[in-house]
C-alpha cells in the first residue's frame, strides 16, 4: 500500500508525492482512467500516507497495517448500490465526514465509480466539496469522466491515469506466479488495464486445457523424446502434476461422452479439439486412459517418484 508499489502511473504518482512533500494535498481529487489501472491502489497510498505522517507511508506503524483491508476507522469507502451510488450513503458518509477523526490525523473517503452517483447524491456531495469538513482528504474515482456532474469536477483536482504498457502488465502477471505463455496473451488482450489480465488470466485456462489436449493427442511411442520431456516438465511440481491429472480426467470423460453420443461436455469451450480426440480413439481406449490416469493420480498420493510414474502414464497415454 505504498507509492512505490503502484505500476505505470508516474505523473500521477509524482504529483501526489510533490503534494505530500510540500504540505499542499488538495481537499478533493478525482481520479480518472479505464478499469484496473490503479487508480484505487493510488488512492489507497495517498490516504495511507497522508494518515502516516511518516513520508510516503512507514507500512508498518498501526495506522499503516490498517489500510491492505481498508480497515482504518477514518477511512470511508463509498461504491455504487446496485446500479447507483444514492443519497443516502452520501449522507452517511457527510455524517462521517464531520466528526472527529479517531486516530488519524484527518478523515479520508474514496468514492469508487464516482460517475455512477444519482443526481441528488451528485448534488449532496456537491455541498461537501464546496465546504469540506475539517481537512477531510476526498478521492473520487471514475473510469467515464463524462459522467461526472461539471460542478463536481470542478471542484476536484483532476489527475489523469493512462492506460498501463503491455510489457508492464505482463511482468506483474508473471510476478504472480502466472505462466509465462497465458501472461503474454492476457498482457496482449488487456487494452492496458491490470484488473482485465488478471480476469484473462484466470480464463485463459481455456488456452491451458487446449494444450494439454493438443499434448495429449500427439504423444506416441514413435517419438518418445517429446514424451520423457512432457513427463520430466510435469513431475517438477507434484501439486502441478496432481492438477493436470485431474484436468486430462475431465477432459477425457468428455471425450467418453462424445464417443457415446452425448453432447453435455463440461469443457464446452473445448469442444472442436474434443471432438477431434473422440475420432481418433475409442471408448473403451477413452476408458483405459482414465483408469490409467487415476492410477497415476493415487500413486502420487503416496509419494511414488513422480518422474517415473509419469514416465510410465504417458507411455501408456501414447500409441
Ligand atoms: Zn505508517
Amino acid at each position: 500500500m505504498s507509492f512505490s508499489r503502484i505500476l505505470g502511473q508516474d505523473t500521477a504518482v509524482d504529483v501526489l508525492r510533490r503534494a505530500l512533500r510540500t504540505g499542499k494535498l488538495a481537499h478533493a481529487y478525482l481520479f480518472e482512467g479505464i478499469e484496473g489501472c490503479g487508480k484505487k491502489t493510488t488512492a489507497l497510498a495517498l490516504v495511507a500516507a497522508a494518515f502516516c505522517g511518516d513520508g510516503e507511508g512507514c507500512g508498518h506503524c498501526p495506522s499503516c497495517r490498517k489500510m491492505p483491508s481498508c480497515q482504518h476507522p477514518d477511512l470511508h469507502l463509498v461504491g455504487p448500490d446496485g446500479a447507483f451510488i444514492k443519497i443516502d450513503q452520501i449522507r452517511d458518509l457527510q455524517r462521517e465526514l464531520v466528526l472527529r477523526p479517531v486516530e488519524a490525523p484527518m478523515k479520508a473517503c474514496i468514492i469508487d465509480e464516482a460517475d455512477r452517483l444519482n443526481p441528488a447524491a451528485a448534488n449532496a456531495l456537491l455541498k461537501t466539496l464546496e465546504e469540506p469538513p475539517g481537512n477531510a482528504l476526498i478521492i473520487l474515482l471514475t473510469s467515464r469522466l463524462a459522467g461526472i456532474l461539471p460542478t463536481v469536477r470542478s471542484r476536484c483536482q483532476l489527475l489523469r491515469f493512462g492506460q498501463l504498457p503491455e510489457r508492464i502488465i505482463e511482468d506483474e502477471l508473471l510476478r504472480r506466479g502466472t505462466a509465462p505463455a497465458a501472461a503474454r496473451m492476457a498482457a496482449s488482450l488487456a487494452g492496458g488495464s491490470l484488473g482485465r489480465a488478471l480476469e484473462l488470466g484466470e480464463q485463459s485456462d481455456t488456452a491451458v486445457r487446449g494444450e494439454l489436449l493438443k499434448r495429449l493427442a500427439t504423444l506416441s511411442l514413435g517419438n518418445i523424446t517429446p514424451l520423457f520431456e512432457a513427463a520430466e516438465e510435469l513431475s517438477a511440481n507434484r501439486e502441478t502434476a496432481v492438477e493436470t491429472l485431474d484436468e486430462l480426467t475431465s477432459l477425457l470423460r468428455d471425450v467418453m461422452l462424445i464417443q457415446g453420443g452425448g453432447t453435455d461436455v463440461v469443457n464446452r469451450d473445448l469442444l472442436p479439439l474434443l471432438e477431434q480426440e473422440a475420432g481418433r480413439t475409442t471408448l473403451e481406449q477413452s476408458g483405459e486412459r482414465i483408469a490409467r490416469i487415476m492410477e497415476a493420480r493415487q500413486a502420487l498420493g503416496r509419494n511414488a517418484n513422480p518422474r517415473l510414474t509419469l514416465d510410465v502414464l504417458l507411455m501408456r497415454l501414447a500409441w
